[in-house]
């Protein structure tokens, strides 16, 4: 059966009229049309990726013929900063970089020092992190620091260096990575945290020697769902291995405790390990939705912003700033897209009548950021 596979840059932008959004709360914070208010904010900052990892930028459609945006088209460091900004005085207290990888964007340190510097209206700093495939972090983690971000979470599949090269399908070597993560962890980027997505078949053997690796580190190493996220990675279920399975493996050596979420809004279900070595988490975004927590954006490396990652088109913010509207009318915009906001993928995946209508495209990963 051949599928059809959309470009990421055919995806097309809903225009955002700027209306009446609605009455601010007093303190500023905008929720959505289930209550869930504006808290964290997903910023790509390019949709190029120096890995082509077989589940998010698979080689046979990013292919040397695709075509990524053009510089003009990304949002400038400016450009972020003050949007970032508006978002900052709306609610938003955790900021992400990401990407594509987000280490490849040229002087990333400059957008990092400006973002270190903003604040909540209460005065708080942000929480302001950056996920990474850790290609670049043995040489960035320092720069990274000084310039102001607090941590940083590091996507790692294998600990098998074939099969890493495998998944990351740029022969990209292990050693790297883990030296890049020594690096950031003893540049002090705290708490680290190492993302690993379990694909059924494909890396789940993976799964103890992972664990293995990182008791005892100080290092927070979290299990992700394969997500059916974007059109090209071909997604199946018979690929998800759920979270209970991960868990029922790593307990069956080494018992473990569940943990107090840190927030409502945590993805991770956290836990410790019963003899003090550290501390696990799993994101299990198939097998139970956490939609009804969700506060998070995505604004896009051409600055559009999502308000699912399994979303289909996004608002388009450059357009607004690029036409010269002021930050007040802005921050209106952002307001109504908001409130109008009653995106919930995940919970009705499962359903009959499921979100997205057949052949309906929807956002890459690699575009939007995780
Ligand atoms: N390049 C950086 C990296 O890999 O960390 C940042 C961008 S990447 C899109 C962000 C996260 O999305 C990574 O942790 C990656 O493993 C995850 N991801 C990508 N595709 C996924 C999928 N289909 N299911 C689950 N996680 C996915
Ligand atoms: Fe690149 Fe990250 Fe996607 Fe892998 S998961 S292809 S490193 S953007
Ligand atoms: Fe949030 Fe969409 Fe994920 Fe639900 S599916 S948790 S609304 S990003």
């Amino acid at each position: 059966m051949s599928r059809r596979i959309i470009p990421v840059a055919d995806i097309s932008a809903i225009p955002v009229i700027p209306a009446n959004p609605g009455p601010p709360s007093p303190d500023g914070t905008l929720h959505d049309a289930f209550a869930r208010p504006l808290r964290d904010l997903r910023i790509s900052v390019t949709d190029r990726c120096n890995f082509r990892c077989v589940y998010c930028m698979p080689r046979a459609v990013f292919d040397k013929n695709y075509r990524f945006l053009p510089h003009s088209a990304l949002l400038s460091f400016e450009e972020i900063e003050r949007l970032a900004r508006i978002f900052v005085a709306h609610g938003v207290e955790k900021i992400r970089l990401t990407g594509g990888e987000p280490l490849l964007r040229k002087n990333l340190e400059y957008l990092i020092e400006r973002l270190a510097r903003l604040t909540t209206p209460g005065g708080q700093p942000l929480d302001l992190t950056l996920t990474t495939n850790g290609a670049l972090l043995a040489r960035k983690a320092h720069s990274l620091k000084n310039a102001g971000l607090t941590r940083v979470t590091v996507s790692l599949d294998a600990l098998d260096d074939p099969l890493f090269r495998q998944m990351n399908d740029a022969d990209f070597a292990l050693d790297e990575v883990l030296t890049g993560i020594s690096t950031a962890h003893s540049a002090g980027l705290a708490p680290l945290k190492v993302n690993m997505v379990v694909k059924r078949g494909t890396n789940d053997s993976q799964i103890l020697p992972m664990a293995n690796y990182f008791r005892h580190s100080g290092i927070v190493l979290r299990f992700i769902e394969y997500m059916d996220v974007g059109t090209s990675n071909g997604w199946n279920m018979t690929e998800v291995l759920p979270s209970a399975e991960v868990i029922a493996q790593i307990a069956a050596h080494y018992p473990l405790v569940p943990l107090e979420a840190h927030s409502e809004a945590e993805t991770a279900q956290r836990w410790g390990y019963a003899d003090g070595a550290g501390e696990i988490g799993v994101i299990s975004s198939v097998t139970r939705a956490f939609c009804a927590t969700c506060t998070r954006a995505r604004l896009s490396t051409e600055g559009k912003l999502y308000l699912c990652l399994f979303a289909s088109a996004g608002h388009d913010l450059r357009a607004l700033v690029r036409q010269g509207t002021r930050d007040a009318d802005l921050a209106a915009a952002i307001a109504h897209i908001w409130h109008n906001r009653n995106d919930r993928y995940s919970q009705l995946r499962g359903s009959a009548h499921g979100p997205t209508l057949p052949g309906e495209r929807r956002v890459e990963m690699s575009y939007i950021g995780g």
